[in-house]
């Protein structure tokens, strides 16, 4: 069966790690039929928006899409397309596995958990406000429809995954009322749809330190849009960076694939960048696309790479001298 999936270079080092991923997954034999698609600051020029009507238009269509990172300029000029992307597909849900690789080497063992993030609202709600002069305020936004929402998908997947406890992180003891309201609806869902899955409350500074101490104890994190991005990044930082993380964000209609790392402009255009989280977001769209064998073919091939790939084949942040391109042709050949 042939899919249509988008995808998107993005900016930076995108269009390098994008690339290996379509030629990586190519190798599976999936047959997929890609739809090149402009975002990002490169997409400017020829479009005058970061975020062109046709890319949307299109994942609207294709309802499936492979994303390189973009870059945002800071503090002012155009909205970020990571942002709006999410808020016009509604892709309400941040998924992100994270977990110990075989061959990278961090101060953790062990360490499988996956990251719920909302995606819609909180203080990425974009409402701010001059006040006066010198005062400016943000406006953090929770409603019961998303919380009610990111809490189910995240306790359906861990049914449908066999993952046994769901801690939510908030500060519901300050924000009484966002906060609040974010782990009330998350208690009522619990209780509605899988009181047999065990959850935990914890305030998010405490749940900080608990992660760096004993991120073993940990299963699947819920939070909201702040707190999520924010401990996406921590946790890549347990088991080896944002060079091993991948993610999708997901909603009813849509999903778009794309690592938690950036554009990594200080190493773009230099064949330098890793382009594994890239590829293991591929893997994810495949499972999304039913497609699980070759999505475990693609696991199993990288898993043996990095346990024994040699330095020629692995890039310089695992230790090695090869460039994206060699790493991604290290893994095509060997994907049985
Ligand atoms: P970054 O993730 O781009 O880079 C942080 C550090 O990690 C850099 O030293 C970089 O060289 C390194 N790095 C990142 N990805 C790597 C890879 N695949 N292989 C090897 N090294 C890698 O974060 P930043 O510097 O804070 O952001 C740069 C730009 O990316 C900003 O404009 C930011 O807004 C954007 N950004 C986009 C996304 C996205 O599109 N999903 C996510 C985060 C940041």
């Amino acid at each position: 069966m042939t899919h249509t999936v988008c995808l998107i270079p993005g900016d930076g080092i995108g269009p390098e790690v994008t690339e290996a991923a379509r030629r990586v997954i190519d190798a599976t034999g999936a047959g997929i039929d890609w739809v090149p698609l402009p975002a990002g600051a490169n997409a400017v020029e020829e479009h005058g928006d970061v975020l062109p009507e046709c890319t949307v238009q299109a994942i609207e269509t294709h309802r499936v899409a492979l994303k390189g990172p973009v870059t945002t300029p800071i503090g002012k000029g155009f909205k970020s397309v990571n942002v709006q992307l999410r808020q016009r597909l509604d892709l309400y849900a941040a998924v992100r596995p994270v977990r110990s690789m075989p061959g990278i080497r961090t101060r953790y063992e062990g360490v499988d958990l996956v990251v719920f993030r909302e995606n819609t609202e909180g203080l990425y709600s974009g409402i701010e406000n001059t006040i006066t002069k010198g005062v400016v305020t943000s406006l953090k936004v929770c409603t019961e429809a998303a919380s009610l929402r990111i809490a189910r998908a995240a306790f359906d997947y861990c049914r449908e995954r066999g993952r046994k406890k769901l801690t939510v992180l908030h500060k519901a003891n300050i924000m009484k009322l966002t906060d609040g309201l974010f782990l009330d609806c998350t208690r009522r869902v619990h209780e509605e749809v899988a009181p047999e899955v065990e959850m935990e409350e914890m305030i998010i500074d405490n749940g900080c330190m608990q992660l760096v101490r004993d991120p073993g104890r940990f299963d699947v994190l819920l939070l909201e849009n702040l707190y999520g991005d924010v401990v996406s990044d921590l946790c890549a930082g347990l088991v080896g960076g944002l060079g091993v993380v991948p993610g999708s964000n997901v909603g009813d209609h849509c999903a778009v694939f794309e690592a938690v790392h950036g554009s990594a402009p200080d190493i773009a255009g230099k064949d330098l960048a890793n382009p594994l989280a890239v590829i293991m977001s591929g893997v994810m769209m495949l499972r999304h696309l039913g497609e699980v064998d070759r999505a475990r073919r693609i696991r199993a091939a990288y898993n043996d790479l990095l346990e024994h790939g040699t330095p020629a084949e692995l890039t310089r942040d695992l230790g090695g001298t090869a460039g994206t391109r060699a790493f991604a042709e290290a893994l095509a050949r060997r994907i049985a």
